[in-house]
């Protein structure tokens, strides 16, 4: 249990509640940023780790495969759902630690993750900026170890709180158990449908160095003659990037990109270069190469296609939309589509990003 924390504070918990939240024959349709039609037979919220052991206790529900839902910006849902849906609304952020070197700041797993990057730096903790304007919840953050503009959630990592769906033991995970790599983790191996995460602390170093080097920002910069940005100048070019290119789910419905970039050695960079020269490619420090996967399946002629009501972003191939209406199907017909048609050209195989559901 949580002790009533100290310092800045906003309403950790559910005080007083004792009672699962348990509805029947739940739409998710409002629940993913997709938009696509799911029914949940069974939906609970999780408001506390004691109503993660209160599932896991109950006879009827402690045996039945879950899924753990956060925003639902990262997810594919292509049918209705036997399992029991925990839906993670943990609440609360706090500065927990202010050390020489680092503000260590906790938020509740359920807390919006924007809104988690907007807070902090208003409070003067800056560190997640690059971060800001990602959709989703902060529970999820380190399941995809969310990245974006030169900084991973890795690079502010601190520690998590996570329950056990199994035992619905709490445990707290540190850097090396959560195994964090390029949209990976170790929740979707080894941990994946195994624990809900409830609480997450980041570690914003002091004193603040702003994270530069990405050329959307790089560009910013040199427009308005900034050498030295500041965490805010950050934040509002990363948030102004974002509305430009990205489609906002409130509007059209998408779980951002749809594909990871491909990590390829650099035979295979040369062997896909021989196939097309003019392929985007990032060298990486590790002697890995970055493909650009969403100029590759601009290369093949996606930009703007659709299959039934689910379509490729007119502006950037990387995200697929719903134009309206679309299913699950739809958007994975196209996904493989996609996939077949990268692979006939490039001979990559292109990775889907969210989770199919
Ligand atoms: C417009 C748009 C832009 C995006 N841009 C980026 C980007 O720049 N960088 C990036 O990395 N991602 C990006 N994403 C993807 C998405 O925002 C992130 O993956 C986000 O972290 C997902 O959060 P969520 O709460 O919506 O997770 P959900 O979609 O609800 O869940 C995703 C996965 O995490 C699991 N999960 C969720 N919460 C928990 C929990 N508390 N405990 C255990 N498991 C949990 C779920 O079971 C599922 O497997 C973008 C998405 C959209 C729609």
């Amino acid at each position: 249990m949580l002790l009533p924390p100290e310092g800045v504070v906003s309403g950790f918990g559910r005080p007083g509640a004792t009672d699962m939240q348990v509805e029947s024959a739940v739409s998710l349709k409002p629940y993913n940023t997709f938009g696509l039609p799911a029914v949940a037979q069974t939906l609970v919220r999780i408001a506390s780790d004691a109503d993660v052991r209160r599932v896991v206790d109950d006879p009827t529900f402690g045996r039945a495969p879950k899924f753990v839902l956060g925003g639902g910006s990262n997810i594919v849902l292509t049918r209705d759902m036997p399992q029991v849906v925990l839906k993670v609304e943990v609440r609360g952020m706090r500065l927990v630690e202010e050390r020489p070197d680092a503000w260590i700041v906790e938020a509740g797993a359920g807390e919006d993750w924007h809104a988690l990057v907007a807070w902090t730096l208003a409070q003067g903790w800056p560190g997640l900026e690059n971060l800001a304007l990602i959709p989703g919840t902060v529970g999820a953050a380190p399941v995809q170890n969310i990245g974006a503009y030169g900084l991973e959630l890795q690079d502010r990592f601190e520690s998590l709180d996570a329950v056990d769906l199994v035992t619905g033991r709490s445990v707290t995970l540190h850097p090396q158990i959560c195994a964090f790599g390029y949209r990976d983790s170790v929740f979707k191996h080894s941990l994946a449908g195994r624990s809900v995460i409830t609480r997450v602390r980041f570690r914003l170093p002091r004193p603040w160095r702003p994270v530069l080097g990405y050329l959307d920002i790089e560009r910013k910069m040199t427009e308005t003659g900034t050498a030295a940005p500041s965490a805010q100048q950050l934040f509002d070019w990363v948030c102004a990037i974002r509305r430009a290119k990205l489609p906002d789910p409130a509007l059209i419905g998408n779980a951002g990109s749809f594909f990871k970039n491909p990590l390829v050695t650099p035979e295979q960079c040369r062997d896909i270069i021989g196939r097309d020269p003019t392929v985007v490619h990032y060298p990486l420090p590790d002697g890995t190469i970055k493909l650009a996967a969403g100029w590759m399946i601009d290369a093949c002629g996606w930009k703007g296609k659709s299959v039934g009501q689910a379509g490729v972003y007119e502006k950037q191939a990387l995200v697929l939309v719903n134009r309206g209406g679309a299913i699950g199907s739809e958007v994975m017909t196209l996904a493989r589509a996609i996939q077949e048609s990268v692979y006939g050209r490039f001979g990559i195989r292109l990775e889907p990003e969210p989770v199919v559901v």
